[in-house]
């Protein structure tokens, strides 16, 4: 089973208006679930827009993450109110865990992504974490979202620090599938590999003026927010298991098992794993092209201030151990990262996250 899309999509400026009509048919008594204190006011527009069309509304807000303490709690919620549907209002962590609630609960959910950081408004998946956000396991879902609404003025008000974090993650779509599914005869998959590369040479061409002319009349930015939120969830809907992700996102979740302060959002984190990825291609598949993929993506991040090394996200490679938890991990038997069509082992995790610590890359 293949599940491609949501049901419908609103999008454009207006998107949240047009979308009430539809959502009031489909639900009474909903639940806005949402995180961040900056999404606050989007959240109070929410309710209050719902409540004017005479639905019943509760609410209720993610303590730490997309994870099973919190997902327990609400879940509660839900059920001791008897709410019939979601409405997840905020970045990836609170679209997951949505969607991870209404799929265990049999209602149908709704999501509004709030930042253009993840396509995760789109998708049948939930990445579960940790209190503390290191990556536990991601769950298929049994279907993508009834709605979603990917209202521009909402997404306007996120920080541009979202916008770059969703560039580097949706850039992972060509660096992972074309790897991993680069022999298969499955057309559909082939076709999703070639959205993902038209998605990457957007963003390489649009991604910069999109992130620095950070304005509502902006035809970039109106292309990279929907190029990071509805197009790498359709490569993901269209190719389906078969378009995986690879090294990039195995580098992160290993990533996210060192606790460090400072908290860095997937994409940033993503953005890492994918130079990881392209350096370990160069060192063990030969791959001539890697080293310039990784400059020519360095200038975009630092463009973009995405940080380009693991120190960069504040944690030390070389004290406690890290290294050798980061490779640890990014080797367990479940990850991603053995859909890569090379064999790696320790040795090369160790070298490359070494390299890339080490290197000054001259530009
Ligand atoms: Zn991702």
């Amino acid at each position: 089973m293949q599940t491609i899309s949501p049901e419908i999509v609103f999008r454009g400026k207006d998107a949240w208006l047009k979308a009430l009509p539809e959502i009031s048919k489909l639900t009474k008594k909903p639940l806005i679930l949402g995180r961040s204190i900056q999404t606050l006011n989007l959240r109070k527009k929410i309710y209050k827009d719902l409540k004017a069309r005479d639905l019943r509304i509760y609410s209720a807000e993610l303590e730490f993450d997309c994870c099973y303490e919190d997902l327990l709690r609400i879940k509660n919620i839900i059920l001791r109110d008897k709410c019939d549907s979601i409405i997840a209002a905020g970045g990836g962590k609170v679209l997951d865990a949505g969607k991870y609630l209404a799929d265990s609960l049999h209602i149908p959910i709704i999501t509004v992504p709030l930042s253009a950081s993840t396509c995760a408004g789109w998708t049948s998946l939930s990445n579960i974490y940790t209190k503390n956000g290191q990556f536990i396991k991601d769950v298929s879902l049994r279907r993508c979202p009834k709605i979603l609404v990917v209202d521009h003025k909402f997404i306007q008000t996120a920080p541009v620090r979202t916008l770059a974090s969703g560039i580097a993650d949706a850039l992972a779509k060509w660096y992972e599938s074309s790897i991993t599914s680069s022999k298969t005869n499955d057309g559909l998959v082939q076709q999703a590999i070639q959205i993902s590369r038209v998605l990457r040479d957007q963003l390489l061409i649009e991604g910069e003026s999109a992130f620095k002319i950070y304005s509502k009349d902006n035809v970039s930015w109106i292309n990279v927010i929907e190029a990071c939120g509805l197009t790498a969830g359709l490569i993901g809907g269209i190719g389906g298991e078969k378009c995986r992700t690879a090294a990039a996102h195995a580098f992160h979740n290993a990533i996210t098992q060192i606790i460090s302060p400072k908290k860095f959002l997937h994409g940033e984190i993503v953005g890492v794993g994918i130079l990881l990825q392209l350096k370990l291609e160069e060192l063990k598949n030969n791959n001539k092209l890697a080293n310039q993929s990784i400059k020519q993506l360095i200038v975009l991040m630092k463009e973009l201030n995405l940080p380009t090394k693991i120190s960069e996200l504040d944690i030390n490679v070389f004290e406690n151990n890290n290294v050798e938890k980061i490779a640890n991990f990014t080797l367990r038997d479940e990850s991603e990262i053995h859909f890569l069509p090379f064999e790696i082992n320790h040795k090369d995790i160790v070298d490359v996250i070494t390299d890339c610590e080490k290197q000054e890359i001259k530009l």
